[in-house]
Protein backbone atom coordinates (compact mmCIF):
# COMPACT_ATOMS: atom_id res chain seq x y z
CA UNK A 1 0.00 0.00 0.00
CA UNK A 2 3.11 2.29 1.26
CA UNK A 3 4.66 1.30 -1.93
CA UNK A 4 1.81 2.90 -4.06
CA UNK A 5 1.84 6.41 -2.06
CA UNK A 6 5.17 6.27 -2.83
CA UNK A 7 4.49 6.10 -6.63
CA UNK A 8 1.59 7.69 -6.74
CA UNK A 9 3.61 10.74 -4.67
CA UNK A 10 6.25 10.54 -6.81
CA UNK A 11 4.00 10.83 -10.00
CA UNK A 12 2.58 14.11 -8.60
CA UNK A 13 5.95 15.59 -8.36
CA UNK A 14 6.93 14.64 -11.88
CA UNK A 15 4.04 16.15 -12.78
CA UNK A 16 4.39 19.51 -10.67
CA UNK A 17 8.15 19.63 -11.86
CA UNK A 18 9.46 18.97 -8.24
CA UNK A 19 11.54 16.09 -9.78
CA UNK A 20 13.03 15.03 -12.69
CA UNK A 21 12.41 11.65 -14.33
CA UNK A 22 15.91 10.25 -14.80
CA UNK A 23 17.13 8.27 -17.59
CA UNK A 24 16.40 4.84 -15.80
CA UNK A 25 13.04 5.81 -14.81
CA UNK A 26 11.74 6.18 -18.51
CA UNK A 27 12.94 2.74 -19.22
CA UNK A 28 11.85 1.38 -15.70
CA UNK A 29 8.34 2.48 -16.64
CA UNK A 30 8.07 1.89 -19.96
CA UNK A 31 9.14 -1.88 -19.67
CA UNK A 32 7.65 -2.36 -16.55
CA UNK A 33 4.04 -1.03 -18.61
CA UNK A 34 4.85 -3.89 -21.59
CA UNK A 35 5.91 -6.51 -19.39
CA UNK A 36 2.82 -5.62 -17.73
CA UNK A 37 0.64 -5.36 -21.51
CA UNK A 38 2.52 -8.87 -21.79
CA UNK A 39 0.55 -10.22 -18.75
CA UNK A 40 -2.98 -8.96 -19.66
CA UNK A 41 -2.12 -10.45 -23.19
CA UNK A 42 -1.52 -13.89 -21.50
CA UNK A 43 -4.90 -13.75 -20.08
CA UNK A 44 -6.62 -12.83 -23.02
CA UNK A 45 -4.69 -15.76 -25.09
CA UNK A 46 -6.00 -18.10 -22.60
CA UNK A 47 -9.50 -17.17 -22.51
CA UNK A 48 -9.06 -17.50 -26.69
CA UNK A 49 -7.41 -20.72 -26.25
CA UNK A 50 -4.31 -20.14 -27.73
CA UNK A 51 -1.43 -21.29 -25.27
CA UNK A 52 0.89 -20.90 -27.76
CA UNK A 53 0.50 -17.55 -27.52
CA UNK A 54 -0.27 -17.59 -23.89
CA UNK A 55 3.24 -18.75 -23.29
CA UNK A 56 4.88 -16.56 -25.61
CA UNK A 57 3.39 -13.52 -23.63
CA UNK A 58 4.76 -15.10 -20.32
CA UNK A 59 8.07 -15.80 -21.88
CA UNK A 60 7.45 -11.51 -23.19
CA UNK A 61 6.94 -10.75 -19.65
CA UNK A 62 9.70 -12.24 -18.50
CA UNK A 63 11.56 -10.57 -21.56
CA UNK A 64 10.87 -7.03 -20.30
CA UNK A 65 11.12 -7.30 -16.67
CA UNK A 66 14.51 -8.86 -17.31
CA UNK A 67 15.19 -5.65 -19.45
CA UNK A 68 14.51 -3.01 -16.70
CA UNK A 69 17.12 -4.93 -14.37
CA UNK A 70 19.37 -4.29 -17.85
CA UNK A 71 17.86 -0.48 -18.05
CA UNK A 72 19.02 -0.03 -14.45
CA UNK A 73 22.79 -0.85 -15.43
CA UNK A 74 22.36 1.60 -18.49
CA UNK A 75 22.23 -1.13 -21.09
CA UNK A 76 20.09 1.14 -22.85
CA UNK A 77 20.79 0.15 -26.50
CA UNK A 78 20.41 -3.30 -26.04
CA UNK A 79 16.75 -2.72 -24.20
CA UNK A 80 15.99 -0.99 -27.35
CA UNK A 81 17.20 -3.57 -29.83
CA UNK A 82 15.64 -6.41 -27.80
CA UNK A 83 12.38 -4.30 -27.18
CA UNK A 84 11.86 -3.49 -30.71
CA UNK A 85 12.76 -7.58 -31.98
CA UNK A 86 10.03 -8.71 -29.64
CA UNK A 87 7.53 -6.27 -30.79
CA UNK A 88 8.03 -7.69 -34.32
CA UNK A 89 8.11 -10.70 -33.11
CA UNK A 90 4.91 -10.27 -31.10
CA UNK A 91 3.34 -8.59 -34.26
CA UNK A 92 4.31 -11.24 -36.86
CA UNK A 93 3.27 -13.99 -34.51
CA UNK A 94 -0.28 -13.15 -33.69
CA UNK A 95 -0.52 -12.27 -37.55
CA UNK A 96 0.24 -15.20 -37.79
CA UNK A 97 -2.31 -16.47 -35.12
CA UNK A 98 -5.14 -14.35 -36.11
CA UNK A 99 -4.86 -12.35 -39.09
CA UNK A 100 -4.13 -8.13 -38.91
CA UNK A 101 -7.87 -7.85 -38.13
CA UNK A 102 -7.36 -7.88 -33.95
CA UNK A 103 -5.32 -4.85 -34.84
CA UNK A 104 -1.86 -6.55 -32.95
CA UNK A 105 -0.29 -4.93 -35.59
CA UNK A 106 -0.59 -1.15 -33.85
CA UNK A 107 2.08 -1.94 -31.94
CA UNK A 108 4.35 -1.33 -34.08
CA UNK A 109 3.20 2.54 -34.22
CA UNK A 110 4.39 2.62 -30.56
CA UNK A 111 7.71 1.78 -31.52
CA UNK A 112 8.38 4.75 -33.44
CA UNK A 113 8.15 7.41 -31.00
CA UNK A 114 8.91 5.21 -28.05
CA UNK A 115 12.72 4.99 -30.09
CA UNK A 116 12.90 8.81 -31.20
CA UNK A 117 11.77 9.60 -27.47
CA UNK A 118 14.12 7.55 -25.83
CA UNK A 119 17.18 7.65 -27.59
CA UNK A 120 16.92 11.60 -28.03
CA UNK A 121 15.99 12.55 -24.47
CA UNK A 122 18.99 10.33 -23.15
CA UNK A 123 21.85 12.29 -22.69
CA UNK A 124 25.28 10.79 -24.50
CA UNK A 125 23.07 7.75 -26.24
CA UNK A 126 25.32 7.76 -29.09
CA UNK A 127 23.26 8.10 -32.96
CA UNK A 128 20.14 8.26 -31.46
CA UNK A 129 18.96 9.30 -35.09
CA UNK A 130 20.30 6.64 -36.69
CA UNK A 131 18.98 3.77 -33.85
CA UNK A 132 15.56 5.47 -34.10
CA UNK A 133 14.85 5.49 -38.07
CA UNK A 134 15.86 1.68 -37.63
CA UNK A 135 13.40 1.09 -35.90
CA UNK A 136 11.01 3.31 -37.77
CA UNK A 137 12.02 0.94 -41.15
CA UNK A 138 11.71 -2.12 -38.91
CA UNK A 139 8.11 -0.99 -37.86
CA UNK A 140 7.18 -0.01 -41.26
CA UNK A 141 8.28 -3.35 -42.69
CA UNK A 142 6.56 -5.40 -39.88
CA UNK A 143 3.40 -3.38 -40.35
CA UNK A 144 3.12 -4.12 -44.11
CA UNK A 145 4.08 -7.56 -43.82
CA UNK A 146 0.79 -7.86 -41.14
CA UNK A 147 -1.11 -6.28 -43.52
CA UNK A 148 -0.51 -8.00 -46.33
CA UNK A 149 -0.79 -11.37 -44.81
CA UNK A 150 -3.74 -12.88 -46.24
CA UNK A 151 -5.19 -15.31 -43.51
CA UNK A 152 -7.64 -16.87 -45.85
CA UNK A 153 -4.79 -18.00 -47.73
CA UNK A 154 -2.02 -18.73 -45.37
CA UNK A 155 -2.26 -20.74 -42.04
CA UNK A 156 -4.56 -19.55 -39.41
CA UNK A 157 -3.97 -21.09 -36.04
CA UNK A 158 -6.68 -20.47 -33.98
CA UNK A 159 -10.21 -19.46 -34.68
CA UNK A 160 -11.83 -17.33 -32.40
CA UNK A 161 -15.48 -16.55 -30.88
CA UNK A 162 -16.81 -13.28 -32.67
CA UNK A 163 -17.42 -11.41 -29.19
CA UNK A 164 -13.56 -12.27 -27.90
CA UNK A 165 -12.51 -10.37 -31.31
CA UNK A 166 -14.70 -7.37 -30.56
CA UNK A 167 -12.76 -7.52 -27.00
CA UNK A 168 -9.26 -7.99 -28.10
CA UNK A 169 -9.79 -5.58 -30.79
CA UNK A 170 -10.65 -3.43 -27.94
CA UNK A 171 -8.53 -3.82 -25.87
CA UNK A 172 -5.48 -3.41 -28.92
CA UNK A 173 -6.65 -0.01 -29.50
CA UNK A 174 -6.93 1.25 -25.84
CA UNK A 175 -3.17 0.04 -25.16
CA UNK A 176 -1.99 1.69 -27.82
CA UNK A 177 -3.80 5.12 -27.37
CA UNK A 178 -2.44 5.06 -23.93
CA UNK A 179 1.10 4.34 -24.75
CA UNK A 180 1.13 6.94 -27.12
CA UNK A 181 -0.44 9.75 -24.49
CA UNK A 182 1.99 7.87 -22.36
CA UNK A 183 4.87 9.07 -24.61
CA UNK A 184 3.48 12.17 -25.28
CA UNK A 185 3.10 13.00 -21.61
CA UNK A 186 6.64 12.02 -20.36
CA UNK A 187 8.20 13.97 -24.20
CA UNK A 188 5.87 16.68 -22.66
CA UNK A 189 7.39 16.87 -19.02
CA UNK A 190 11.02 16.07 -20.44
CA UNK A 191 10.82 19.43 -22.46
CA UNK A 192 8.92 21.32 -19.54
CA UNK A 193 12.02 20.24 -17.33
CA UNK A 194 14.17 21.26 -19.54
CA UNK A 195 13.04 24.49 -20.42
CA UNK A 196 12.88 25.04 -16.62
CA UNK A 197 16.76 24.12 -16.28
CA UNK A 198 17.57 26.50 -19.07
CA UNK A 199 15.67 29.27 -17.53
CA UNK A 200 16.82 28.69 -14.28
CA UNK A 201 20.41 28.50 -15.71
CA UNK A 202 19.88 32.10 -17.91
CA UNK A 203 18.83 33.55 -14.49
CA UNK A 204 21.99 32.42 -12.83
CA UNK A 205 24.14 33.60 -15.63
CA UNK A 206 22.14 37.06 -15.72
CA UNK A 207 22.92 37.50 -12.20
CA UNK A 208 26.43 36.57 -12.08
CA UNK A 209 27.29 38.98 -15.19
CA UNK A 210 25.44 41.70 -13.07
CA UNK A 211 28.12 41.42 -9.84
CA UNK A 212 31.16 41.48 -8.98
CA UNK A 213 33.03 38.15 -7.91
CA UNK A 214 34.83 39.50 -5.41
CA UNK A 215 32.89 42.10 -3.16
CA UNK A 216 29.56 40.36 -4.14
CA UNK A 217 28.44 44.42 -4.74
CA UNK A 218 26.69 45.07 -8.02
CA UNK A 219 28.82 46.11 -11.28
CA UNK A 220 29.14 49.11 -13.26
CA UNK A 221 26.77 47.66 -15.48
CA UNK A 222 23.68 47.33 -13.41
CA UNK A 223 24.31 50.34 -11.85
CA UNK A 224 24.41 52.06 -15.58
CA UNK A 225 20.67 50.73 -15.82
CA UNK A 226 19.55 51.93 -12.08
CA UNK A 227 21.00 54.97 -12.88
CA UNK A 228 18.87 55.76 -16.08
CA UNK A 229 15.40 54.67 -14.20
CA UNK A 230 16.62 57.24 -11.59
CA UNK A 231 16.79 59.74 -14.52
CA UNK A 232 13.77 58.60 -15.99
CA UNK A 233 11.83 59.21 -12.68
CA UNK A 234 13.44 62.54 -11.92
CA UNK A 235 12.30 63.90 -15.28
CA UNK A 236 8.60 62.39 -14.82
CA UNK A 237 7.76 62.49 -10.81
CA UNK A 238 10.69 64.65 -9.68
CA UNK A 239 11.70 62.41 -7.48
CA UNK A 240 15.15 63.64 -6.25
CA UNK A 241 18.70 61.55 -6.19
CA UNK A 242 21.73 61.68 -5.44
CA UNK A 243 25.18 60.10 -6.57
CA UNK A 244 28.37 59.38 -4.01
CA UNK A 245 31.48 58.06 -5.70
CA UNK A 246 33.84 56.61 -2.55
CA UNK A 247 37.48 55.79 -2.95
CA UNK A 248 39.73 53.63 -0.18
CA UNK A 249 42.24 56.13 1.02
CA UNK A 250 45.61 54.71 0.76
CA UNK A 251 45.11 51.34 -0.56
CA UNK A 252 48.35 51.19 -2.35
CA UNK A 253 50.02 50.93 1.08
CA UNK A 254 47.46 48.58 2.14
CA UNK A 255 48.01 46.03 -0.59
CA UNK A 256 52.37 46.65 -0.26
CA UNK A 257 51.99 46.46 3.53
CA UNK A 258 49.98 43.54 4.28
CA UNK A 259 49.44 42.02 0.44
CA UNK A 260 47.16 41.89 -2.28
CA UNK A 261 45.09 39.20 -0.19
CA UNK A 262 44.89 41.35 2.81
CA UNK A 263 43.55 44.15 -0.12
CA UNK A 264 40.79 42.00 -0.53
CA UNK A 265 39.55 41.57 2.59
CA UNK A 266 39.49 45.08 2.97
CA UNK A 267 37.52 45.61 -0.23
CA UNK A 268 34.93 43.15 0.43
CA UNK A 269 34.85 44.50 4.12
CA UNK A 270 34.21 48.28 2.79
CA UNK A 271 31.64 46.28 0.61
CA UNK A 272 29.91 45.33 3.27
CA UNK A 273 29.99 48.15 5.53
CA UNK A 274 28.53 50.19 3.05
CA UNK A 275 25.65 47.58 2.15
CA UNK A 276 24.78 47.59 5.57
CA UNK A 277 23.63 51.28 5.39
CA UNK A 278 22.04 51.10 2.48
CA UNK A 279 17.83 52.10 2.65
CA UNK A 280 15.26 51.49 0.14
CA UNK A 281 15.56 52.77 -3.14
CA UNK A 282 19.55 53.24 -2.62
CA UNK A 283 21.90 51.01 -4.80
CA UNK A 284 25.88 50.58 -4.58
CA UNK A 285 28.12 48.87 -7.07
CA UNK A 286 31.82 48.40 -7.33
CA UNK A 287 32.48 51.45 -9.82
CA UNK A 288 36.36 50.29 -10.63
CA UNK A 289 39.06 49.08 -8.32
CA UNK A 290 38.38 50.14 -5.17
CA UNK A 291 35.84 52.96 -6.33
CA UNK A 292 32.25 52.64 -4.75
CA UNK A 293 29.32 54.44 -6.33
CA UNK A 294 26.29 54.84 -4.55
CA UNK A 295 22.62 55.89 -6.01
CA UNK A 296 20.92 56.99 -3.31
CA UNK A 297 17.24 57.80 -3.13
CA UNK A 298 17.34 61.36 -1.95
CA UNK A 299 18.58 64.65 -2.24
CA UNK A 300 22.11 66.37 -1.29
CA UNK A 301 21.28 66.14 2.30
CA UNK A 302 20.01 62.55 2.65
CA UNK A 303 23.31 61.90 0.58
CA UNK A 304 25.66 63.88 2.25
CA UNK A 305 24.50 61.96 5.71
CA UNK A 306 24.43 59.00 4.72
CA UNK A 307 28.26 59.21 3.35
CA UNK A 308 28.45 60.66 6.92
CA UNK A 309 26.64 57.06 8.09
CA UNK A 310 29.29 55.08 6.41
CA UNK A 311 32.24 56.53 6.74
CA UNK A 312 31.89 56.73 10.33
CA UNK A 313 31.54 52.69 9.62
CA UNK A 314 34.43 52.09 7.87
CA UNK A 315 36.19 54.32 10.42
CA UNK A 316 35.05 52.20 13.31
CA UNK A 317 35.67 48.73 11.68
CA UNK A 318 38.89 46.51 10.90
CA UNK A 319 39.76 43.47 8.82
CA UNK A 320 41.70 40.97 10.98
CA UNK A 321 45.03 39.90 8.90
CA UNK A 322 47.67 37.34 9.90
CA UNK A 323 46.49 38.10 13.39
CA UNK A 324 47.36 42.08 12.40
CA UNK A 325 44.46 44.62 12.47
CA UNK A 326 43.96 46.50 9.42
CA UNK A 327 42.15 49.70 9.14
CA UNK A 328 41.21 52.36 6.84
CA UNK A 329 39.44 55.76 5.78
CA UNK A 330 37.37 56.59 2.56
CA UNK A 331 37.05 60.08 0.90
CA UNK A 332 33.54 60.86 -0.93
CA UNK A 333 32.43 63.28 -3.19
CA UNK A 334 28.73 64.00 -3.22
CA UNK A 335 26.47 65.49 -5.88
CA UNK A 336 22.44 65.88 -6.11
CA UNK A 337 21.30 65.05 -10.03
CA UNK A 338 18.91 67.58 -11.78
CA UNK A 339 18.05 67.48 -15.42
CA UNK A 340 19.94 69.90 -16.56
CA UNK A 341 22.79 67.86 -17.73
CA UNK A 342 23.40 64.15 -18.56
CA UNK A 343 24.21 61.40 -15.52
CA UNK A 344 27.55 61.13 -16.28
CA UNK A 345 28.60 64.58 -15.89
CA UNK A 346 27.02 64.42 -12.52
CA UNK A 347 29.39 61.44 -11.85
CA UNK A 348 32.05 63.87 -13.21
CA UNK A 349 30.88 66.24 -10.68
CA UNK A 350 30.85 63.86 -7.64
CA UNK A 351 34.60 62.97 -8.80
CA UNK A 352 35.78 66.59 -8.67
CA UNK A 353 34.40 66.90 -4.93
CA UNK A 354 36.14 63.20 -4.57
CA UNK A 355 39.70 64.42 -5.52
CA UNK A 356 38.83 67.57 -4.19
CA UNK A 357 39.16 65.80 -0.30
CA UNK A 358 41.78 63.76 -1.72
CA UNK A 359 43.63 66.82 -1.56
CA UNK A 360 42.58 67.96 1.15
CA UNK A 361 43.78 65.36 4.03
CA UNK A 362 41.55 62.73 2.70
CA UNK A 363 38.83 60.86 4.81
CA UNK A 364 36.13 62.83 4.37
CA UNK A 365 32.85 63.45 2.81
CA UNK A 366 32.61 66.23 -0.07
CA UNK A 367 29.37 67.83 -0.53
CA UNK A 368 30.57 71.34 -1.89
CA UNK A 369 33.48 72.84 -3.18
CA UNK A 370 34.54 76.08 -1.84
CA UNK A 371 37.01 78.43 -4.02
CA UNK A 372 38.97 80.56 -2.02
P1 LIG B 1 44.36 57.50 -2.61
O1 LIG B 1 44.16 57.70 -1.16
O2 LIG B 1 44.80 58.69 -3.31
O3 LIG B 1 43.14 56.88 -3.25
O4 LIG B 1 45.53 56.45 -2.71
P2 LIG B 1 45.48 54.99 -3.17
O5 LIG B 1 46.71 54.30 -2.73
O6 LIG B 1 44.22 54.36 -2.73
O7 LIG B 1 45.52 55.17 -4.70
P3 LIG B 1 44.54 54.59 -5.77
O8 LIG B 1 43.14 54.88 -5.41
O9 LIG B 1 44.99 55.08 -7.10
O10 LIG B 1 44.88 53.05 -5.61
C1 LIG B 1 44.20 52.06 -6.24
C2 LIG B 1 44.85 50.76 -5.81
O11 LIG B 1 43.82 49.82 -5.61
C3 LIG B 1 45.76 50.22 -6.86
C4 LIG B 1 45.37 48.79 -7.00
O12 LIG B 1 46.47 47.96 -6.81
C5 LIG B 1 44.39 48.56 -5.89
N1 LIG B 1 43.32 47.68 -6.29
C6 LIG B 1 42.42 47.86 -7.27
N2 LIG B 1 41.59 46.80 -7.34
C7 LIG B 1 41.98 45.93 -6.38
C8 LIG B 1 41.53 44.64 -5.96
O13 LIG B 1 40.58 44.06 -6.48
N3 LIG B 1 42.18 44.04 -4.93
C9 LIG B 1 43.24 44.65 -4.31
N4 LIG B 1 43.83 44.02 -3.30
N5 LIG B 1 43.71 45.84 -4.72
C10 LIG B 1 43.08 46.48 -5.72
MG1 LIG C 1 42.34 55.01 -3.21
MG1 LIG D 1 41.29 54.74 -6.63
Amino acid sequence: MSLIKNYINYIKEIISGEQYLSDKDKFTLMLHLCALAHLGSAVIFLCFGSILLMLYNLLSFLVFESLVTAAKNKFFKLVIVIASMEVVVFVTLTTLGFGHLLNYNLFCFLMIPAAFYVCNSIKDFKHPFAISCGVTVLSIGTYIFSVLYKTESGVKLVTMHPVLTNVSHIINISITMIFLALICFMFTIEMRNSTAALESRNNQLKKLSTIDPLTKLANRRSMSEKLNIAMHLLKKDKKPFSVILGDIDDFKKVNDTYGHDCGDKVLIMVANTISSQMRDGDFVCRWGGEEILILVNGNLDAAKSLGDRILNKIRESEVVHEGRSVKVTMTFGVCEVNESLRIEDFIQKADSRLYYGKSHGKNQVVSSITVN
